[in-house]
């Protein structure tokens, strides 16, 4: 894998992990070594304590690059949900933390990071072993994203002012936020640590008490990381995680009558489901970070076709390509489509796919059997009607390993133009008018994010403006940071994670009008 153009989902003012044990680097070997001495949680977290599930249900946890139990996971049902949302909400009106002076919630905050760099190593095998992230990417990124996710909201939650309307003489109008109350997270397995810090920072931030559903496929980060938060100091019941099946447990939160909101990020299909479960009971805040299908356009004014191609492919084989903002529709101009694609081709196959904790493998597995079977499923379908030039097939080795996959002249109304494949499979269009680029891009009602290349100052520009998605990448894929909104237009949902806008979603506006 080339060296990340941008590291997605790495806020730039985060620092890099130090080496666990302060030597080199390690080994496969000694990672290896390192992972089987984890001890993964594998109850409920509900007002501080650790519990079983009430039905005594439980799940098993299984790495994906080998099929191993790695643990038996409580799993819940809607009885555990009601114990949580009744914790979350005593927690809420008891006021120790909902009502705690900002600069006092911003020192667990500030605590619970140094916690997570403290503790980087463990976290980032629990995410490595349970859903398949190579260990140069979960102790590169998403553990320090995550510990600088927490220090960058708890840092300016006290700098945060209301506001006084301009109203006439005689009255003041004072415009505060409050916070909402409980928040649901409902997250997903592609960042299973760093997308849950996204919502529980500013969540908590402002005073919020969270009931937290990871993913079927990836509890153990966040099991871990609630430990940690009450270490930290948070009080017992601000912060609860509810692992189980979501149409169990995601469901109960859905149509909780005492939810306030909904923070979520998964498919499309689930948050419509979300939407429904909303209006159906209590009207609850429903914010979404749903799928995507994101394109990357090439120009043939692109000043560095090789930056161009590298960009392309970290676009999309990064994580395998299930990254909800991966870019898995290539849109090229005709005239350097072949000069493009040779070397993108070339890259990919030079992919070293393996061991997630070899840290020079530069793509794991997929998270799961059934993630395999929907990508394969994908890549059969797209054979009948795409050109194949890279990949297609799963690996003859023991795990869940699917190849880079590359299809050229896919048609515009196909399915791998249209539906998102979330797996390394990278669907390559022509173009010859910048006009067909930006409708052929904007086309399928995904909008979450989109790259261009080109050296043309007007044109980048103009193309961005005119692409109808949250992020647009100029020369660079997949920018972001913490100080930058996330989030999409479209099917790709109604959030924004991340910056200072993520507190619009976890606290609400309130005018007290005095008149004297
Ligand atoms: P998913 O929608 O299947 O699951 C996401 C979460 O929703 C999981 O915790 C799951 O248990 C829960 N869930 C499932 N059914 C539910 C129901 N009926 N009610 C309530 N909750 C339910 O998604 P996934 O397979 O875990 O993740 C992949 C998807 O997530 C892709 O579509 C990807 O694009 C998207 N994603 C989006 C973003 C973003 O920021 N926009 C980021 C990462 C992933």
């Amino acid at each position: 894998m080339t060296e990340a153009v941008v590291g997605f989902e790495a806020p730039t003012n985060s620092d890099p992990l130090p080496t666990p044990g302060g030597s080199g680097p390690l080994s496969a070997a000694e990672w290896a070594e390192r992972a089987s001495r984890v001890r993964p949680r594998e109850e409920l977290f509900i007002d501080g304590r650790w519990t079983p599930a009430r039905a005594g249900g439980v799940q098993p946890s299984t790495n994906p690059a080998t099929g191993a139990v790695i643990a038996q996971v409580a799993s819940g049902r809607a009885e555990d949900v009601d114990v949580a949302v009744a914790a979350a909400r005593a927690a809420f009106q008891r006021g120790d933390w909902s009502r705690a002076a900002p600069a006092d919630r911003k020192r667990v905050l500030l605590r619970l990071a140094d916690l997570v760099e403290a503790n980087a190593e463990e976290l980032a095998l629990l995410d490595t072993l349970d859903a398949g992230k190579l260990i140069s990417e979960t102790t590169g990124v998403d553990v320090p994203g995550t510990a600088a996710t927490f220090r960058w909201f708890a840092e300016a939650v006290d700098k945060v002012y209301g506001q006084v309307a301009p109203t006439g003489p005689g009255d003041l109008a004072l415009v505060t936020r409050e916070p909402l109350g409980v928040i649901a997270a409902i997250v997903p397995w592609n960042y299973p640590l760093e997308i849950a810090a996204w919502k529980l920072a500013p969540a908590l931030a402002v005073g919020n008490s969270v009931v937290l559903k990871p993913a079927e496929e990836s509890p153990l980060s966040v099991l871990r990381l609630a430990e940690l938060a009450r270490d930290a100091g948070l009080p017992d019941g601000v912060l609860n995680v509810v692992p189980g099946p979501g149409p169990v447990v995601g469901q109960a939160l859905g149509r909780h009558h005492d939810v306030d909101a909904i923070a979520f990020t998964g498919s499309t299909a689930v948050g419509r489901l979300l939407q429904v479960y909303a209006g159906e009971s209590n009207m609850k805040q429903v914010w979404l970070e749903a799928g995507g299908k994101s394109p990357d356009l090439v120009f043939a004014d692109a000043a560095d076709l090789d930056a161009a191609a590298a960009g392309v492919i970290q676009g999309i084989f990064y994580n395998a390509g299930q990254v909800c903002s991966a870019t898995s529709r290539l849109l090229v101009e005709r005239s350097i489509k072949d000069a493009l694609l040779d070397r993108v081709v070339e890259l990919g196959r030079e992919i070293v796919v393996g061991d997630p904790l070899d840290p020079s493998t530069g793509m794991g597995p997929l998270v799961s059997e059934k993630q395999v079977g929907a990508v394969l499923d994908h890549i059969e379908s797209a054979r009948t009607s795409s050109h194949l030039v890279l990949g297609g097939e799963r690996l003859e080795r023991e795990g869940c390993f699917v190849g880079p996959t590359i299809f050229d002249e896919v048609p515009r109304g196909s399915r791998l133009a249209l539906e998102e494949v979330f797996g390394p499979v990278l669907g390559v269009f022509t173009f010859d008018h910048e006009n067909d680029a930006v409708a052929t891009a904007n086309s399928g009602g995904y909008g979450l994010a989109a790259s261009l290349w080109t050296d043309n100052l007007s044109r980048a520009h103009r193309v961005a403006s005119r692409l109808r998605v949250g992020t647009v990448s100029v020369n660079t894929v997949d920018a972001l940071d913490v100080t930058t909104p996330f989030g999409g237009f479209g099917l790709s949902g109604n959030a924004r994670d991340l910056s200072l806008h993520a507190f619009d979603q976890y606290s609400a506006l309130k005018t007290t009008w005095v008149r004297y």
